[in-house]
């Protein structure tokens, strides 16, 4: 019997009427003749909602209690769409992360599935259950209950996807697929019908939330396709997949990161080594840096700036102040900064591409403070207020309003 594994997210199941709907979706797959294993997040902003709690008491929780707290979200939403599965007429059983096999590090809230037991689910499906799984959540070797970090239901339900060997995977959410842009704020956004992995790993890295990227670095390594789709709508929405039917675009999507912060190194010395120095000790705490600009040097001084995430900011400069060669040199941080991206495979061989990016943004009068390039993302650093903008002005260039 072909077996489905079906993703929920927050404002899928948002409220009794969202967890029906999911209900109805999720029976009718099964009265089809499949087994289905349902994935499901916390209702609606209830995540942010614990984290406010937590930040009423603590400025700096422990990370341990915060998963333990986080996790509460998703197990609320299992066992009421369990509900709804059975009154609807269909046999359901929620489990929590640990029941049905989630083994992960012990990273809180940032932790990596390990392995998945599958044993419990197997046993419940042999059953005839629809099993409803709480994404984001795991268990590691100290029997603690782990989370994933942000958005890791995806994460969760690609893991089960390929644990289970499923034959589908589907992704439903608030929108229709994987759009040009984010539909919400850019009216003129097109719904792609592909896409592959590489370019939708750089989307989802470079901002576009709906997919997480570690759900899909995980989708591409052990081949699961996936379809994102809309919980609300009945239409076909976007396939992640290896190779596309469709010819490589020269732009497949642009996107916003607003998580980024940019520091700068004013007047270090011109010499070999310096920046070794400095990213080393920003790599031995698993600081993740992004885009990275040297100025030449002048007068036996050169500067350097470059991105990392707003959170590691501060532990960033705290690092950087510990470094004997930079002692008395002006170390700033902006974080008004946001990162505009465009993506698509097809850029390896269309040299303009760039070129094309930065005349948008030179005609809405955007300065771009920096630039970073791959085979197939351009990435440019600008001031945050300019962002919204810049996504607008940039995505009307590579996708004309017909
Ligand atoms: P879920 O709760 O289902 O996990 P998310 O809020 O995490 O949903 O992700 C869906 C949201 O992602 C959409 O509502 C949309 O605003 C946003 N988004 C950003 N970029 C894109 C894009 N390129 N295509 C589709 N949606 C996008
Ligand atoms: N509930 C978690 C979050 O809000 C996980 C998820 O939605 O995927 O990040
Ligand atoms: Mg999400």
């Amino acid at each position: 019997m072909p077996l489905i594994v079906q993703k929920f997210g927050g404002s899928s199941v948002a409220n009794a009427e969202r967890v029906r709907n999911v209900a109805r979706i999720v029976t009718e797959t099964f009265r089809a003749g499949n087994d289905v294993v349902v994935v499901v997040s916390a209702q609606g902003d209830t995540t942010d909602d614990l984290i406010t709690k937590a930040a009423e008491l603590t400025q700096k929780p422990p990370r341990r209690e915060m998963d333990q707290l986080l996790s509460a979200g998703e197990q609320i939403s299992i066992s009421l769409l369990a509900m709804a599965c059975n009154e609807l007429g269909c046999p359901a059983v929620s489990l929590l992360g640990w029941q049905a096999g989630f083994q992960t590090d012990s990273r809180y809230g940032a932790a990596r599935i390990k392995s998945i037991r599958t044993e419990r689910l197997q046993v419940e499906i042999g059953r005839k259950n629809i099993v409803v799984v709480a994404g984001f959540q795991g268990i590691c070797k100290y029997d603690d209950i782990t989370t994933l970090g942000r958005g890791g239901s995806d994460t969760s339900a690609v893991a089960l996807a390929a644990a289970l060997r499923a034959d589908r995977c589907q992704i439903f959410t608030d929108v229709e697929g994987v759009y040009t842009a984010d539909p919400r704020k850019i009216p003129g956004a097109k719904k792609l019908s592909e896409i592959t992995y590489d370019e939708m790993l750089e989307l989802a890295t470079l901002g576009a939330q709906v997919l997480n990227n570690r759900s899909v670095e995980m989708a591409k390594k052990y081949h699961v396709e996936l379809e994102v789709l809309s919980s609300l709508t009945n239409k076909p929405g976007t396939i992640v997949k290896e190779v596309t039917a469709m010819e490589k675009m020269l732009v497949r999507g642009v996107t916003k990161d607003s998580e980024a912060a940019r520091i700068s190194v004013i007047g270090v010395p011109d010499v070999p080594g310096i920046a070794f120095k400095i990213f080393s000790k920003l790599a031995a705490k698993n600081i993740n840096v992004d885009i990275i600009l040297q100025s030449v040097g002048r007068d036996g001084t050169k500067d350097i700036s470059f991105t990392v995430s707003r959170t590691h900011a501060p532990e960033a400069i705290e690092l950087l102040g510990k470094l004997d060669i930079l002692d008395g040199l002006t170390v700033t941080c902006d974080t008004a900064v946001a990162k505009i991206s465009v993506v698509g495979a097809g850029m390896e061989t269309h040299p303009g591409t760039a070129s094309q990016m930065f005349e948008a943004l030179f005609a809405e009068d955007i300065n771009i403070q920096m630039i970073a390039t791959s085979e197939i993302k351009i990435s440019v650093l600008i001031e945050e207020a300019a962002a919204d903008r810049a996504v607008a002005a940039v995505h009307r260039a590579f996708f004309p309003e017909e």
